[in-house]
């Protein structure tokens, strides 16, 4: 393919593109496919010769649409939203057409200061303390990770390497290996399953605590097993606070477990990947009281945000927490010209050492939506959330799991796990709407959660319908 071929191409992509979004409505939320389906469709070995794009673009709609599930249409209510939006696209075509890597100030130094600047904004937005915030001279300041996921990967990695040289300083007989032996992080019941991931992959313990009924981790609860923990000989070292979990948007109180983390010398760090992007709104800002004693704090502007996959904001109050865990520079990384400007080197926040240029689509999206418009579309999803708790709490076989806070809503029919099993296998059979369940305790339930940039209250209360519908071919078996 040659420039000019690209030119009308890529023409032809927005268009398939803008077709796609503005006509999703009318396609099946999720694609009527069985695992293994594609096998059939596709040759076993690549072309040894290239294709034309006529001949690609013809087989989008049979062999790739026929398998999205459709995570941008209105009848999606699965998981959580995925970022997206015309901005943000146009920022992600820049990104690949320009396709540089932002590793460290020299291998892309407008990657590296347009990240600062849109760190400071984000911050700004959420209301973040002055202390994460990037100033010259300053310890704060945050990167765009890839998912939450990595940022507490990258916390907990973080907080094992500073307990591992204070503790090797203290004694230096220590092995590394006596000591992570000794380590112990926690999280809750309700903390997502990355959480755990990050204590696997650090090969340490992680503790999963109780919550209270409206799904919070509670300071007497987690001082009791930091208490333990030191009366065994471990050595606690890492929190990972929840705000907004993904089964019922619950959230842990950072004024209540910041205090005790601090008396213990712990890192404490937040995951907020789905629920922080709604502290744009000051109305939701009280998610974050007693974040001034947090080490660090994350969450997805892909997420609620418009801004599309991967683009997860992490900030610390102290920057060299991580960056001097994770320093090992050969001669053709070394970055003279960024150092000495007190500019970081996003490389040592990261697995990886590539780095995607995705400051671009936040600053596109920031600009474009202003965050006057993003508050709207935020307190939007939330009403809509309302709207579907209102419908839950009027039919009386159905109750919900928590109070709706924010844009999800938790729900189940009154009964045992086995009734709430059948109706989410229909829903998802029968294909108008599309959803997930959860499990905490061990009661079962679905989750309701406003995904599609564009929903509608009229789309709630069809879903609702749905739900309804299907839950009359349950329904005898709860009443008998
Ligand atoms: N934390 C919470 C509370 C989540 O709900 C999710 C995903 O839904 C994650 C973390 C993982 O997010 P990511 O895909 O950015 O790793």
């Amino acid at each position: 393919m040659d420039a000019s071929e690209f030119r009308a191409s890529a023409r032809e992509m927005i268009d398939i593109v803008t077709d796609y979004l503005e006509n999703i409505r009318e396609r099946p939320v999720f694609p009527d496919v069985t695992p293994g389906y594609l096998r059939q469709m596709l040759p076993p070995r690549a072309p040894d010769e290239g294709e034309t794009w006529d001949e690609v673009k013809n087989d989008l709609e049979r062999v790739i649409m026929s398998g999205v599930n459709h995570w941008q249409s209105p009848n999606f209510y699965a998981y959580f939203p995925t970022g997206n939006s015309y901005p943000s696209m146009l920022g992600s075509m820049l990104t690949d057409g320009i396709s540089t890597l932002c590793f460290s100030w020299n291998s892309c130094p407008v990657g590296t200061e347009l990240e600062v600047t849109m760190m400071n904004w984000l911050a700004d937005m959420i209301g973040l303390p002055d202390a994460f915030h990037f100033h010259p001279g300053g310890k704060g300041g945050g990167a765009l990770q890839g998912s939450a996921s990595e940022a507490t990967l990258i916390a907990l990695l973080s907080a094992r390497n500073v307990t591992l040289l204070n503790l090797k300083e203290k004694d230096p007989a220590l092995t590394t290996g006596q000591i992570i032996d000794r380590l112990v992080a926690y999280t809750s019941e309700e903390g997502h399953s990355s959480v755990q991931r990050a204590a696997l992959y650090g090969l340490v313990e992680m503790r999963i605590l109780p919550v209270d009924d409206k799904g919070a981790l509670r300071g007497p609860v987690l001082k009791a097993a930091i208490e333990k923990d030191i009366g065994a000989g471990l050595v606690p070292f890492f929190v990972c606070a929840t705000i907004g979990s993904t089964g019922t948007c619950a959230s842990d109180d950072l004024s209540e477990l910041g205090p005790i983390c601090n008396q213990f010398d712990i890192w404490l760090h937040v995951d907020a990947a789905y629920a922080g992007s709604a502290c744009i709104c000051p109305e939701f800002r009280y998610l974050l009281n007693g974040i001034q004693h947090v080490t660090s704090f994350n969450f997805d502007p892909h997420k609620w945000l418009r801004v599309n996959f991967e683009c997860s904001a992490m900030w610390v109050k102290d920057t060299s927490l991580i960056s001097d865990g994770h320093q090992v520079s050969p001669v053709y990384l070394k970055d003279k010209k960024g150092n000495n400007n007190n500019i970081p080197e996003f490389r040592h926040w990261q697995v990886p050492l590539g780095r995607r240029f995705r400051s671009l689509k936040v600053w596109f999206v920031l600009r474009m939506f202003g965050v006057k418009k993003l508050q709207d579309l935020i307190r939007k999803d939330v009403a809509l959330a309302k709207l579907f708790e209102e419908c839950v709490k009027k039919d009386e076989r159905f109750e919900m799991v928590r109070e709706v806070t924010l844009g999800l809503a938790s729900f189940r029919l009154k009964g045992d796990n086995d009734v709430n099993e059948r109706l989410v296998a229909k829903i998802n059979l029968d294909r108008r709407i599309h959803l997930v369940p959860s499990k905490i305790k061990e009661t079962f339930f679905l989750r309701f959660a406003i995904c599609a940039v564009d929903a509608q209250a009229s789309d709630v209360t069809y879903a609702w319908g749905v739900i309804q519908e299907l839950a009359d071919a349950i329904t005898p078996v709860v009443k008998g």
